[in-house]
C-alpha cells in the first residue's frame, strides 16, 4: 500500500472495533470477540498492526477527495486558553481562524495534516466563503500598536508588544480590509 501521503489510519477487527493510530508512537490494542488480538500503531506515517489475516483497513491519503477527507481528520485541540480537556475537532468543523492560527504558529505540524488545513482553506475560499478576506494589518488589543502580517510571519519569536508589553505579537487582533 502507498501510506506515504496518509492523512487517516484505522483498523477494523471481525467484531466492528474500529482501531485508530492517530502518530507514529500511538499503538492500540483491542481483544477482540474471537479471543484474537488486534493492533494498529505507526499513525499516519506507516501501517504497524497485527497480521490475523481477517484485518480490514480503511486508511485516507491526500490523494482521496477533499470533501471526504474534512469529514475524517481531526485536531487534537485544549480549547482556546489551553485550558480544556483535550477533545478533538473535525477539520470540516473547525473555525476558519483556528486554522489560520495552527498554520502559523505551530511549528511542528505534521506535513500532511499542515497540507490537509491549506486544503481546507482553500476549500473553504472556493466554495463557503464569499471572496477571500485580506488581512490588513494586526493590532495590539491593549495599546493600538499596528504590526503588518510580514511582521507578525517573520518574526523568529513571539515577542510582546513592544509599545505596552501587554500582549504577545500572536494574540493581536487581525485586522481585514
Ligand atoms: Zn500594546
Amino acid at each position: 500500500m502507498n501510506d506515504s501521503k496518509m492523512v487517516y489510519s484505522t483498523l477494523i477487527t471481525p467484531d466492528g472495533t474500529i482501531l485508530r493510530s492517530r502518530h507514529r508512537h500511538d499503538y492500540v490494542i483491542h481483544t477482540d470477540a474471537n479471543d484474537d488480538v488486534y493492533m494498529l500503531g505507526g499513525g499516519i506515517d506507516y501501517i504497524r498492526s497485527s497480521l490475523n489475516g481477517d484485518e480490514q483497513y480503511f486508511t485516507l491519503t491526500l490523494d482521496d477527495d477533499h470533501e471526504t477527507i474534512r469529514q475524517y481528520v481531526d485536531w487534537g485541540s485544549y480549547g482556546k486558553n489551553g485550558d480544556e480537556p483535550l477533545h478533538y475537532i473535525k477539520v470540516m468543523d473547525m473555525e476558519t481562524d483556528h486554522i489560520k492560527a495552527i498554520l502559523s504558529t505551530i511549528p511542528h505540524v505534521h506535513p500532511h495534516l499542515k497540507q490537509v488545513m491549506i486544503n481546507e482553506l482553500e476549500y473553504r475560499n472556493g466554495k463557503t466563503e464569499k471572496g477571500v478576506k485580506v488581512v490588513d494589518y494586526h493590532e495590539c488589543p491593549s495599546c493600538g500598536l499596528r504590526i503588518t502580517t510580514a511582521q507578525v510571519l517573520s518574526a523568529r519569536r513571539n515577542y510582546s508588544c513592544t509599545n505596552c508589553g501587554e500582549h504577545k505579537i500572536r494574540q493581536f487582533k487581525i485586522i481585514y480590509k
